[in-house]
């Protein structure tokens, strides 16, 4: 079974936090051994810059991109016969040819671009193929994801406006994960291309800002978009615990809503630690979930799709 995973922090984890281990040989939930036992077909992997107080240290943020994204090239280029650049869903059907996993590039913080639209131009030339435009913070294109209901209301900056419709342009996914209520709505009627939440689950059944209200999915739904399941405790209903049965209930929520073309996958795996319990750890207990989804009656179709096929639909719509 193929496998693509829109959302993982494992370039950052690599370089920011452990600062050591590589693409093979590390203390990740992401690795080459790892994909290759989950069969994974693509792996989006996020320049995620971390500027925690932000005034001031976006310029860093973005150099800091760059050198994410010469990593992963070396990278790619160190374990060339079993993982590849892919920029488009044809390069993904070649990889996969020539039996090799593909690595996507995304960015996850867009204040990086600091009011410069043309730094999103030289993002897209060097590969980025999927922008969050916010984390946790308001930026230069608009308002994060908050329990402060005046935060959550606000959405996108007059440059935000423009920056949404020329992501779509370029050929770049538009991602909603982390985005206000207000972000969210503006994106979906501003963007000229694909928009996904590509690391969020459900409100109704896990009560974070970060997910997906019933209202998002079905609009989201309705434009074609998609949600990744998020792996991290917090957002699957538990504080300490990832655990499947809670991963399959926010799958079988989305299908209900969002049809089964909708749900995803997006891990955050690398992205989070302080889950004591983790139900899959790693990318190589993936089977672990289809198990559960299978047990609680989705079928072999509708597990690949979630697998890869809504994933490779919107990679095709780019
Ligand atoms: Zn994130």
């Amino acid at each position: 079974m193929k496998l693509i995973d829109m959302h993982c922090d494992t370039i950052w984890k690599l370089m920011d936090l452990d600062k050591e281990g590589d693409m093979v040989e590390n203390q990740c939930s992401i690795s080459i051994p790892g994909m290759k036992k989950a069969g994974t077909l693509a792996q989006f992997f996020a320049c995620f810059l971390y500027v925690e107080d932000m005034a001031g240290r976006y310029e860093e943020g973005y150099r800091h991109a760059h050198e994410m994204i010469d990593f992963m090239e070396g990278q790619t280029e160190k374990f060339q016969k079993d993982i590849a650049l892919a920029y488009s869903y044809d390069d993904v059907m070649k990889n996969a040819e020539d039996g090799k996993i593909s690595a996507i590039l995304t960015v996850e913080e867009g204040g990086i671009l600091n009011g410069d639209m043309g730094r999103l131009e030289t993002l897209y030339k060097r590969g980025i193929r999927l922008v969050t435009p916010m984390w946790n913070y308001e930026n230069c294109i608009g308002f994060p994801n908050s329990r402060e209901r005046s935060v959550m209301e606000k959405g996108l900056k007059p440059f935000g406006i423009e920056a949404v419709k020329r992501m779509g342009e370029l050929g770049m996914i538009v991602d909603v994960s982390h985005a206000s209520e207000g972000t969210f709505s503006d994106i979906l009627r501003y963007a000229k291309g694909p928009v996904v939440a590509s690391h969020s689950n459900c409100r109704a059944l896990a009560g974070h800002p970060r997910n997906l209200t019933d209202e998002m999915i079905y609009s989201l739904a309705g434009i074609g978009g998609g949600a990744g399941l998020n792996f991290y405790g917090p957002f699957l209903g538990t504080q300490d615990a990832s655990y499947v049965e809670e991963m399959a209930a926010h799958i079988l929520h989305m299908i209900r809503l969002g049809g089964e073309e909708f749900p995803m996958i997006g891990t955050d795996f690398d992205g989070f630690d302080g889950i004591e319990r983790l139900d899959i750890p790693k990318v190589e207990n993936m089977e672990r979930l289809r198990a559960e989804l299978k047990k609680k009656g989705v079928s072999e179709t509708q597990l690949d799709k979630i697998w890869s096929g809504n994933a490779l639909r919107i990679l095709k719509s780019l």
